[in-house]
């Protein structure tokens, strides 16, 4: 059995290959290249040859693709996200110019997790954990897995458009181009209750624990062979120098590049390090491990909210009659909607009533992707509580204003805890896109605005998070970050130092996977022990 993953152009030129196993893909290069492939949808393709079985992605005249020897077990979504992610860290970071090592750090580790998902899919013969959401749109097959981090679906229309929502793309019509019906899964919606742990009356999320867990595992080299990374560490690997003292400017030079290869931006670890460097002051040698407990206290610190992150506590201890009210933003397709559905499920479990509101009155199919995510959460209520979407339609203008306004009206009227608002993705760059914030801010007067921003993003991470961040004026912030999609970085986390850094907003949760209760809460220890290991 051997797998191998390749990123290549429309005109077959490979641009990146997980081993050097290139040559069985030119059956396939060929098959697409005479149309002979099968089209699961516009950009999901498979083909079967001899005893192999081909699946792409095509973005951009982009394509990346892998086979397996034998026939798999994997559910295809789950091939399909992983692809789709390996896609997108590919543009990303080949776009941003970043190293060519977090680059196969990056996919390499999303290609592993879909091969250690392939190895539990046949281990374990009675699944009896989460489903991935689904959006309706695909009949998923049964996934045959334990833990719940490892179980995927992607939208169906759920591509990210980072840069392509302007203008002449927010239609405002009723087309349902792309949209997603209701749900056909409902039997198959489950959620792993063990995220959750039980304090007195409350449902807390749990930590992330697991996610770094697995990246501290053994870690697969190009050959495929396993190596201790506890042996290869950064750390360890100083431990030539351990005990004896070095040049300070040295190992300021080593912890650097360890900390940009984490994927925190060059500037930010700059920052880090001259603060460190200031805490020593003339000292010109140190040893390894003393300049490595300062910045772990650094490291530390800067994650360390300034306020509580205690959401429940703030909701249930309040005495007001308006409805709490929640409003999520963030760039198109870093995961708003489905965090957003997270959160939902979360304050359900905690017996609250959860009302969502539909504010991405731009975007085609928005509302029913909503409405999706909806249907499923009632299908998995167990509790007394309720859930329901509040919609009206699309629209421009003060349509999105209104539709907020009539919401918080309903939800007090009906008795709702809570209102969930989603809002249309937008380019944080572009100024007539971010305007329309301010003016919602100030009309829906939200409790919490909480900023979805994914862990993959790397260097563009700080102009998000600062740029949202300014959006509500000067008088209103960010409340939180969620940060999304921690399941695809491995132990590339500096994305949170990045966007909490530049604008001293507190991380809430962590987005862990695509089922309904891969949610964490930060841990801070272990965030920083990944960083700097
Ligand atoms: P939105 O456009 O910001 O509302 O993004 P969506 O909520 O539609 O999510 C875009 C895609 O990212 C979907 O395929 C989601 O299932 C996926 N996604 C969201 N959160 C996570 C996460 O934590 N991990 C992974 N692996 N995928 C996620």
């Amino acid at each position: 059995m051997s797998q191998s993953l390749i990123v290549f152009d429309a005109s077959g030129v490979v641009r990146y290959q997980y081993n050097n196993k290139t040559n069985p893909f030119n059956d396939f290069i060929y098959a697409i290249a005479n149309d002979t492939v099968l089209y699961h949808d516009s950009n999901f393709i498979s083909f079967k040859s001899n005893q192999r079985k081909f699946y792409s992605i095509k973005r951009d005249k982009l394509y990346t693709a892998l086979y397996f020897e034998v026939v798999t077990t994997i559910d295809q979504e789950k091939i399909r996200q992983t692809l789709n992610d390996v896609l997108k860290t590919y543009l990303k970071l080949t776009e941003n110019d970043e190293d060519s090592s977090k680059l196969k750090k990056l996919i390499d580790y999303q290609f592993n997790q879909l091969m250690q998902y392939k190895q539990q899919a046949k281990a374990v013969d009675n699944p009896s954990s989460a489903s991935p959401i689904n959006s309706g749109t695909s009949t998923p097959k049964k996934t045959h897995v334990t833990n719940s981090k490892k179980k995927m679906r992607k939208w169906d229309n759920g591509e990210m458009v980072e840069d392509g929502v302007d203008e002449s793309i927010l239609d405002y019509s009723e087309s349902k181009e792309g949209s997603v019906g209701p749900s056909d899964n409902t039997q198959q919606l489950k959620v792993d209750l063990s995220s959750f742990s039980h304090q007195d009356d409350l449902i807390l999320v749990n930590e992330l624990n697991d996610i770094l867990d697995d990246s501290e595992d053994d870690e697969t080299t190009q050959d495929g062979s396993s190596k201790s990374k506890g042996v290869s560490s950064f750390f360890n690997k100083l431990s030539s120098y351990f005990g004896s003292t070095v040049d300070i400017q040295e190992i300021t030079k080593k912890f650097q590049d360890q900390l940009v290869s984490k994927n925190i931006h060059p500037a930010t670890s700059k920052l880090i390090l001259e603060r460190i460097n200031n805490k020593f002051g003339n000292k010109t040698q140190v040893t390894p491990k003393e300049y490595k407990d300062v910045l772990v206290e650094e490291l530390t610190k800067i994650l360390t909210p300034n306020v509580s992150t205690d959401l429940l506590y703030d909701i249930k201890g309040r005495n007001n009659q308006r409805p709490y009210v929640i409003s999520v933003v963030g760039v198109n397709g870093v995961g708003k909607s489905t965090n957003l559905a997270k959160l939902a499920y979360w304050f359900l479990q905690n017996n609250l009533n959860v009302l969502i509101c539909a504010c991405d009155t731009f975007r085609s199919g928005a509302v029913e992707q909503l409405k999706v995510h909806v249907n499923n959460l009632k299908t998995l209520n167990n509790s007394t509580s309720k859930i329901d979407i509040f919609e009206k339609g699309y629209g421009g203008g003060d349509h999105v204003v209104t539709t907020a306004k009539l919401a918080i009206n309903h939800a007090q009227q009906e008795s709702y805890d809570i209102v969930l608002i989603d809002t249309a993705g937008r380019t944080h760059s572009n100024a007539k896109l971010m305007t329309p914030l301010k003016k919602f801010g100030d009309a829906a007067n939200p409790d919490k605005i909480i900023m979805v921003g994914e862990a993959l993003v790397g260097t563009d991470s700080i102009d998000q998070a600062i740029n949202f961040n300014n959006a509500f004026g000067n008088r209103r912030n960010l409340d939180f970050f969620i940060i999304s999609k921690v399941d695809t970085v491995g132990d590339l986390v500096g994305t949170m130092i990045n966007m909490v850094m530049a604008t001293k907003v507190p991380i809430l949760f962590m987005g862990t996977g695509q089922t309904y209760t891969d949610i964490k809460r930060l841990n801070i220890k272990r965030i920083v022990d990944m960083l700097t290991n």
